[in-house]
Order: C-alpha cells, then structure tokens, then sequence
C-alpha cells in the first residue's frame, strides 16, 4: 500500500467523475512540516499553534515565536499555510497559566473567548505571525467563534496590529487572509453576512460533532455513539456548504473525520472541496476518491436520506463494494 500512495503523491485527488478535491494537512510543529513532500499534501490547512505553548513550561516569547513561523513558511515553500490562533483551554491547559475551576471546560472560557477577554496573548501572537510572514501571504484563522460579532471583535484586533506594525515602520505581509474555524452549531445559523465578510472557513469537525450531538469527545462511553455519516449531522455539513458557496466563501473541513476514507468521500460528495487532515491520510484519501463517482455517492446519500436511514454508512459501503 505504501508503495501504491507513494506513486500517486504527486497526482491530483481527481474522482471517476472529474472532481478535484484539495488535500491539504494538520500540523502543529516543525517537525510536521517534512511530511508536506512526503505526503504530497497541497499546503497545511491547520497550524495548531497552541502545541508550541503546550511543550514549554513557559510562556514562549515573541522574538521565538516569529522565528517559528519564519520557519514554518520558509518550510511550506510557498504552499498556503493556515495558522489557528492559540486554542486554549478545555482539553489543553497552558502549565503556566493560572488553572480556571470550572465545571464545564469543553463549554467554558477557552479559544478565541480567552482571546478577546484577555488579548495580550492574542495581540503578541498576532505580532508575531505578521512579522514572520513579512512580504509574503499570512493566512490566519480563529478557534471556537460561535457569534459573527466575536469574528468580528478578532479581525478588528488583527487590523489595529497591522496597524501598529505599520507605524513601527516593519514590512507587512503581502496579503492577509483572515478565516473562522465553525466547531460550533451556532456559527452555522449566523447572519449571510457573516459568510459574506469572513475571508475563509474552516469546520472543525471533532468540536462541530460533539456539540451537534451533545457527546464528549473525550469521553469514550459516548464518543463513538453517534455516526459521522448521521444524516443530521451530514445536513449541517450541508448546510454550511450551501451558506458558503451563496457568499463565495471558501471552505475547508479539518477534524479528524477529514482523514478517514469513507468520512472523507462523503464530505467530498455533499460538496466540501478542500479536506485537512494528519499526513499519513493523505494517501488512502486521494486512492479512493480516485475509484469513486462522487455524483453517484451524493445519489445514494440522498436515496438514504428519503428512506429514513439513520446513517448513510451502509448505503456508502454497499456502493464501495460494488466498485470493480
Ligand atoms: C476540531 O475541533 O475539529 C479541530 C480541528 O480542532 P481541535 O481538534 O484542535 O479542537
Ligand atoms: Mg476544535
């Protein structure tokens, strides 16, 4: 098999019907970053910046910071790279920060909450990614916005730093895409305009799915309880997409779900066009979106949907085994 992925890694995931899917790759740190060849991934579609603080025993400094992500840009060679602001919180405590008690931390204060309630650490981050990526494309998105203002609030902080870096007299990146991650129900019912202003969205899929369904993704005794391919999650997904292709907003999907093969073609069917996932999925994906007729898939998905299946699963592996 490794030999097969290997000499489809320079192919486009192109399907039996002509579409071409985008597959791009999660990384967290410098050392993710040579799986980009290996794995002939398109770019990196989420740069979990918080695994940087999570391996420190202190708050890393600006001038560390800036020299990461020079390296990670010099690293990604041009091929577009998404910087997540720092997820904190919940499942991922900084050692050095004060612990906050609370009886809920997956619905608690964390994320781009934690940002704009207390944005020094926001604002040095920001700082940071605009210095590094000077003279070249900054893309950057925000963890957890349940609310348009909240996306809002964030890309108003993102301009008064361009600003102030401007006034510092440092050279600005040539662009700057600033994106959302949806991982929360709530984002998918905001206002049209909201998908009209955001630069980009992503799903996060593992936070979208354990919210819709009410189910801890930490929690083994409930976590695998709920399908995927449940065809009320899949119409969220549908949701999202139709909301974004009315704005013309670019959407990509990147929990882990992205990288599972069956879950992958199915996100492709109902019309996600940009998936992100670990480095190694990255093969077993594009082999099979290579095999697969994504129009006939989204036929059997919406046959399943009529009949009242709970999840399309059998529907999509009955079609999988009909395949020559
Ligand atoms: C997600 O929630 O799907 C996601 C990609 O972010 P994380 O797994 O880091 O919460
Ligand atoms: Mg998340």
């Amino acid at each position: 098999a490794q030999e097969r992925y290997a000499s489809i890694r320079d192919k486009p995931a192109v399907t039996q019907d002509g579409q071409t899917i985008a597959l791009v790759m999660n990384a967290g740190l410098m050392a993710d970053l040579p799986s980009l060849d290996s794995s002939g991934a398109e770019g990196v579609g989420l740069f979990r910046t918080e695994l940087q603080f999570l391996i420190h025993n202190k708050m890393p400094k600006r001038s560390e910071l800036v020299a990461l992500y020079e390296r990670v840009l010099d690293a990604a060679d041009g091929k577009r790279v998404v910087f997540r602001t720092l997820d904190i919180g919940s499942d991922k405590v900084l050692p050095y920060m004060k612990p906050t008690d609370e009886p809920n931390p997956a619905l608690g204060w964390r994320a781009i909450r934690v940002g704009l309630d207390k944005p020094g650490v926001m604002r040095m981050q920001l700082q940071a990614l605009l210095r590094a990526a000077a003279g070249r494309p900054l893309s950057l998105m925000f963890p957890f916005v349940a609310q348009f203002e909240e996306y809002r609030e964030a890309r108003a902080e993102v301009d008064k730093m361009v600003e102030r870096e401007r006034k510092l007299g440092h050279v600005l990146p040539e662009r700057i895409e600033v994106g959302a991650m949806l991982e929360t129900p709530s984002l998918a019912f905001a206002p049209q305009k909201f998908f009209d202003e955001v630069g980009f969205l992503s799903i996060g899929g593992n936070d979208l799915k354990q919210f819709f369904f009410a189910a801890d993704r930490e929690n083994e005794r409930v976590r695998r309880r709920y399908d995927t391919l449940n065809v009320s999650f899949l119409s969220l997904i549908e949701r999202i997409v139709e909301r974004c292709d009315r704005s013309g907003t670019p959407l990509s999907f990147c929990g882990e779900d992205a990288g599972r093969p069956v879950e992958a073609l199915c996100l492709a069917a109902i019309g996600i066009r940009t998936l992100s996932m670990r480095p190694a999925s990255i093969g077993p994906v594009k082999s099979l979106l290579h095999r697969v007729d994504l129009g006939e898939l989204r036929k059997r998905i919406i046959d399943a949907r009529h009949r009242g299946d709970q999840s399309v699963r059998p529907a999509v592996l009955e079609y999988l085994r009909s395949l020559p």
